[in-house]
């Protein structure tokens, strides 16, 4: 077997401390080794389902021979990557949510179920001009729209889509749709409202609907970056593979192959199929299909000996994991506190004097300081995980007494 490392954390440091050492702490500090002590306790669980590629030389799975391999196994594709995969794959990329409605209800969606009718467009900014303002200073280089289905709220989609196509240095911007309610005429205002790329979920209409496969033509017209991405369900293996050359010849050009996973509360969870636990790297928890990538692999293989210019790409949950990672740090210029140094791994240290029940928090570089201005301190170093939204609560991973 072929294993990928876990890239995403620094090793943890131990800090025994004493349950009567910890009561005497501040509140705070007792809510910090709270938060790292539930999170190591994960560790074991996030290790214990290692997110693996199937045997490599075996019989069923042998690797296509043009496939690239990057990123410790996270990044596996044939031919290139769409621009806006490299984005997402280092974490340069955001997603805005037009509206959470749809007119399908496919069942390995994994759209939140709402319990009211409000929509948060995007977890840091909430109107089109705000997040101009968001993408300027957080260097976003690549935005996605996605739902629910975005084509049902058009005039939405158009407004947030120029003011995105605004933003300096321009970034990539792509569409995630059903393609149900495409047209001709709506292709040519999304791509002279900036849109680079058309995704088509094409899983959602049963991949060979001769509707969609028209309006996919259609959009070959304005569009040279279409893409079909599509959760990889081990059952439709066959009928993926009969599709390839009639989604190539239509004007396709990128297959995304996601993973199938499962998540709580969305229609995805209830879906049948085999599945086995799978905790992220911060401690997320939900299943994917064990089937999924040896599904992957095959149809990667297929492709490849159709020598089809079809380049296709495989979204794994490892590969989720190093974006995840990526957007922490991309979050950070509104994120990061002015007294925490930031990490490559999209985590963020600081020091802390604890004297008297008192706080003082310090930026790594500076512990003579603050024993100079807090003679006698106990000093702590702290590590974070940087959150994805502003709300999100601090998840600390890490926590020790240097004195
Ligand atoms: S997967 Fe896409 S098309 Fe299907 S129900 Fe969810 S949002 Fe709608």
């Amino acid at each position: 077997m072929r294993s990928f490392p876990d890239v995403i954390m620094p090793p943890y440091t131990t800090s025994a401390l004493s349950d009567d050492e910890i009561a005497n702490l501040p509140q705070f500090l007792q809510e910090v080794l709270s938060s790292v002590r539930d999170f190591r306790a994960k560790r074991a669980s996030r290790e214990s389902v290692p997110v693996t590629l199937p045997p490599i030389s075996g019989q069923d799975h042998s690797l296509p021979s043009s496939i690239r391999i990057e990123d410790n196994g996270a990044t596996l594709y044939t031919g290139q990557l769409s621009p806006g995969c490299r984005l997402c794959r280092q974490g340069l990329w955001e997603c805005v949510f037009i509206t959470m409605e749809c007119n399908l209800a496919c069942e390995f969606c994994l759209r939140p179920y709402h319990e009211d009718d409000s929509i948060r467009h995007s977890a840091w900014a909430n109107t089109p001009y705000k997040f101009t303002e968001f993408i300027a200073e957080c260097g976003v280089h690549g935005i996605s729209f996605s739902g629910g289905e975005p084509l049902l709220n058009f005039s939405e989609l158009i407004k947030w889509l120029a003011a995105s196509a605004i933003a300096t240095p321009r970034p990539y911007l792509w569409l995630y749709t059903n393609g149900l309610l495409l047209t001709e005429e709506m292709c040519e205002q999304l791509k002279n409202a900036g849109l680079d790329e058309i995704r088509f979920n094409l899983a959602a209409t049963g991949y060979r609907n001769p509707h969609i496969l028209r309006k996919i033509e259609i959009a070959a017209q304005q569009f040279s970056g279409l893409t079909v991405e599509i959760p990889a369900i081990p059952e439709d293996l066959k009928i993926v593979i009969e599709m390839l050359e009639n989604w190539s010849d239509a004007g396709v050009r990128y297959l995304n192959l996601h993973e199938l996973i499962y998540e709580k509360n969305t229609n995805a969870w209830s879906m049948k199929g085999k599945r086995i636990p799978a905790v992220m790297n911060d401690g997320h928890k939900c299943s994917r299909n064990p089937d999924s990538i040896s599904a992957i692999l095959e149809i990667m293989n297929t492709a490849d000996s159709m020598n089809l210019p079809l380049s296709v790409n495989a979204c794994t949950v490892y590969g989720k994991n190093l974006q995840i990672q990526g957007r922490r740090r991309l979050y950070a210029k509104r994120s990061l506190k002015t007294y925490e140094k930031l990490k490559a791994n999209g985590t963020a240290e600081c020091f802390c004097a604890v004297k008297n029940g008192h706080l003082a928090f310090f930026a790594p570089q500076d512990p003579v300081r603050a024993q100079k201005q807090f003679p006698g301190c106990r000093l702590a170093r702290m590590v974070r995980l940087l959150p994805l939204s502003p709300e999100q609560p601090d998840i600390w991973i890490d926590f020790e007494f240097l004195n």
